[in-house]
């Protein structure tokens, strides 16, 4: 056992990881040289939704604290992960934007040396949400951090961080988990057989999370079942109108269960903080804070029911490449494997141009709701498009330069 085996399938950058704890170990011995030459002081991982970013961030953070460089199984690894450790600060926010004054603080934790004499890790699970300011805030703590510091930002992309925090960090990219390596790891920590395991793997086409949820959960299985009946319903004009406005209210249902379930511990997280309904409560300030949070909460939902549409439309993007494949007989393997006779259909009725264009169409309201265009109208001119194999049915606005 060790802290890395929750990564699944991404041996390189545990290799590169591993090496920089034992850099580190030298460090702390007061080696000099080659013997310390893995280890840097900031950090950005990078690597697609679901791939393990902040689980790699965490396991670096457990791995630096452990006198056996990540054991997995002493004080040090466990309360390092679990966000315990008084040495490692974990931060992640469910909310939009991370803000200066929780930045100062930050920047504040990192300049103390650790309690325990290694190191003080900072490991910043949303970098992406640095608003700018905040990120100026942080700059000259990671640019001279504290001989025992070490700062790890994880975010999707480097284009996602503000471009003078990325100059400053060692990139370390994480790739799509490979489906077998994700299967095995299903079957491993679940009590489930290999085809439920191996068809998780490939439906959620390398999102460890996904690939859970929809090993263990029926109910998020019958969400994408629905999805992907989709193509096989459009008959006519009215039935693309109908999908559309199915597949935007499904994700609106699905983004208000998740909200239900935090909106309230956070707001009565919030109060208590403020001192609601105690002596010394300042009710003006209270309230300025709570109708903070309820705008950041409302925003919040807007995106998470932007995130639920995005993964219907990788679903359906999936089925029409399948499409595409049985076309054109590539022969790679089908991720809808269960659904090849449908497909084989879709396909004997199509030509693969039209499939091409039928993919671009999805493309392009994936960009479309990224931009911010209202779901429905984005989803309407792509069912449009799948019925009638085209993809000029919408202009994409342009994306707003960051
Ligand atoms: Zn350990």
């Amino acid at each position: 056992m060790s802290v890395w085996d929750d990564l699944v399938g991404q041996e390189p950058a545990v290799a590169v990881l591993r090496k920089a704890v034992e850099g580190a170990a030298a460090v702390l011995r007061g080696e000099r040289g080659p013997a310390v030459a893995g280890m840097t002081h900031a950090w950005l991982i990078t690597g697609p939704p679901g791939s393990g970013r902040s689980n790699a961030g965490r396991a670096f953070a457990a791995a630096l604290q452990c006198k056996n460089n990540g054991c997995g199984e002493c004080n040090e690894c466990r309360t390092a992960l679990s966000g315990a450790h008084p040495d490692v600060s974990l931060i992640r926010t469910e909310l939009l934007s991370i803000r200066v004054s929780e930045v100062r603080e930050l920047v504040r934790r990192a300049a103390m040396s650790p309690t325990q004499g290694r190191w003080q890790v900072m490991v910043v699970e949303d970098a992406d949400r640095l608003t700018e300011q905040a990120a100026d805030a942080l700059l000259k703590s990671i640019e001279e951090p504290s001989p025992r510091t070490v700062w790890v930002l994880c975010a999707p992309t480097v284009e996602d961080v503000v471009p003078t925090i990325r100059s400053r960090c060692r990139l370390l990219v994480l790739r799509t988990p490979p489906v077998a390596a994700v299967a095995e790891m299903l079957s491993r920590t679940l009590d489930i057989g290999q085809d439920l395991a191996w068809f998780a793997a490939r439906a959620a086409q390398g999102h460890i999370g996904r690939a859970r949820a929809l090993a263990r959960d029926e109910a998020v299985r019958e969400r994408r079942n629905k999805v992907l009946e989709v193509p096989f319903a459009l008959r006519d004009l009215g039935a693309c109108l109908k999908a559309a406005q199915r597949l935007v209210e499904a994700a609106k249902e699905e983004a208000k269960a998740s909200a239900e379930k935090v909106d309230e511990k956070e707001r009565a997280a919030l109060e208590q903080a403020l001192g609601v309904g105690t002596k010394g409560a300042r009710p003006r300030e209270a309230n300025a804070a709570l109708k903070e949070l309820e705008e950041q909460q409302k925003a919040r939902a807007k995106r998470w029911e932007r995130d639920v549409l995005d993964r219907s439309l990788v679903d359906l993007m999936a089925l029409y490449r399948d499409v595409l494949v049985v076309q054109t007989g590539a022969g790679s393997e089908l991720i809808n494997a269960e659904l090849q006779r449908n497909i084989e259909q879709l396909g004997s009725r199509t030509t693969p141009e039209q499939t091409v264009r039928r993919i671009d169409a999805i493309a392009m309201c994936r960009d479309a709701i990224e931009a911010n265009v209202a779901p429905l109208v984005a989803l309407e001119a792509m069912t449009v498009g799948l019925f009638e194999g085209r993809s000029d049915g919408f202009t994409i606005p342009r994306r707003p330069q960051r």
